[in-house]
C-alpha cells in the first residue's frame, strides 16, 4: 500500500529548500519555500513487478478508488542524492509532463514521500521492442513501416515542441497489447530554449549514440534523434544494432567512422537500405529531416492497418 498525502506549504522549513524538493510543478520554487506532508488523498496498491531501469523500479499501481492501473516507477531518494542525479530526474519529470501525444507513454501524475519519488505513467502492457525482437528476430518491412511511422508521428511532436529524446532504441520503445507503440524514459532527454540552440553536455550514454555526440565538437541537436531512427529501422529488419560489437571502444570507433554492413543471409529491399543509409550519415546536416523520411520510397510501401497480437510472437502471414 502506498499512500499519497496532500502537500502542505511551509514558508517556515527553510531546511527543505528548493534542492531538496523534487517537485517541478511547484509555481512557489523561487522563494526556497518547502512542504510538509498533510492527509492522506490517494492510496494505490502496489502490484506485479515490471522492470528496473537506472534508478527506479517499475511496478503495476492501481489506484484503490478509480482501480485504474498505471506503471509505477518508484524511485528512492537515497539513490539521487547528488545534485546532478536530482536535477536529471527534475528534468526528465518535467520534460515528460508537459508531452502529450498517442505515441509517447502518458505522463499520468507523480508525487512523493520522505523516502521515494513515485511517477505515475501509462501502463504498456507488452514490453518493449527490444524483447519482441529477441522473440522475432526481426520483422518484415511492412511491419517496420507500421512501426516507423508511430515513431515519427511522436519524434515529430517532440520535435516540435523543442523537446529532443536522445536515447531513441528498441529498450525505449513500449509497446501496448494493440501493438502500439509507446516512446518512454526521458531521463536523458533536452528542452531546447530556441530552435538553433546547440546542446554541448548530456549525462549518461545513449545507446544509439551518434557520430557528432561521440565527437563533441559543435554540439549536437534534433538530428541525433535522426541518427537513432536509423539505428532502430536497421535492427528491426537485420535483427542486430548496425555498429555492436563485443567492447564499447570498438562500437565507438565504428560509428565515428561510419562502418558497419548489410549481411548477405538477411534479405531487404533497396528502398530499405537507400534510407537507411541516408539516415545514418556521418554528417548531421546531411541527415534527410523527419518529413523527408516520411517521403522515401520505403515509406510508401504496403502497411498493415493493424498488427494480430501474435506478432508479438512470430511473423503474421498477412505481412
Ligand atoms: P530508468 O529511467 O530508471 O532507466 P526505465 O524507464 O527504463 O527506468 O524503466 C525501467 C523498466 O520498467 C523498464 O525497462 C520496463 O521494464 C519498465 N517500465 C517502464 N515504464 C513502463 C511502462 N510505462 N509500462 C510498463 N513497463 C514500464
Amino acid at each position: 500500500i502506498i499512500e499519497e498525502r496532500q502537500r502542505v506549504r511551509n514558508g517556515v522549513d527553510k531546511a527543505r529548500s528548493t534542492e531538496e524538493n523534487l517537485d517541478t510543478s511547484n509555481t512557489d520554487q523561487s522563494d526556497g519555500s518547502g512542504y510538509m506532508l498533510g492527509p492522506v488523498i490517494a492510496t494505490y496498491i502496489r502490484g506485479r513487478f515490471l522492470g528496473k531501469g537506472g534508478f527506479a523500479k517499475c511496478y503495476e499501481m492501481t489506484d484503490a478508488r478509480t482501480q485504474r492501473v498505471y506503471a509505477g516507477k518508484i524511485i528512492d531518494k537515497s539513490t539521487v542524492t547528488k545534485l546532478r542525479a536530482r536535477q536529471k530526474l527534475r528534468s526528465e519529470i518535467q520534460i515528460h509532463a508537459s508531452l502529450r501525444h498517442p505515441h509517447i507513454v502518458r505522463f499520468e501524475h507523480f508525487f512523493e514521500d520522505e523516502d521515494h519519488v513515485y511517477i505515475l505513467l501509462e501502463l504498456c502492457d507488452a514490453q518493449s521492442m527490444m524483447e519482441l525482437l529477441k522473440r522475432r528476430k526481426r520483422l518484415t518491412e511492412p511491419e517496420c513501416r507500421y512501426f516507423m511511422m508511430q515513431i515519427l508521428d511522436a519524434v515529430e511532436y517532440m520535435h516540435r515542441n523543442r523537446v529532443i529524446h536522445r536515447d531513441i532504441k528498441l529498450g525505449n520503445l513500449f509497446l501496448t497489447g494493440e501493438l502500439q507503440i509507446k516512446i518512454g524514459d526521458f531521463g536523458l532527454a533536452a528542452k531546447l530554449e530556441y530552435d538553433n540552440e546547440r546542446k554541448r553536455t548530456m549525462c549518461g550514454t545513449p545507446n544509439y549514440i551518434a557520430p557528432e555526440i561521440l565527437s563533441g565538437k559543435n554540439g549536437h541537436s534534433y538530428e541525433v534523434d535522426i541518427w537513432s531512427l536509423g539505428v532502430v529501422l536497421y535492427t528491426m529488419l537485420i535483427g542486430k544494432p548496425p555498429f555492436e560489437t563485443a567492447d564499447v571502444k570498438t562500437t565507438y570507433k565504428r560509428i565515428k567512422a561510419n562502418i558497419y554492413t548489410f549481411p548477405s543471409q538477411v534479405q531487404i529491399s533497396r528502398a530499405a537500405r537507400e534510407l537507411i543509409v541516408s539516415i545514418l550519415n556521418a554528417a548531421p546536416e546531411g541527415r534527410p529531416q523527419l518529413s523527408d523520411i516520411w517521403c522515401s520510397e520505403f515509406m510508401q510501401g504496403p502497411v498493415p492497418r493493424c498488427l494480430p497480437r501474435k506478432a508479438l510472437d512470430e511473423e503474421p502471414n498477412s505481412t
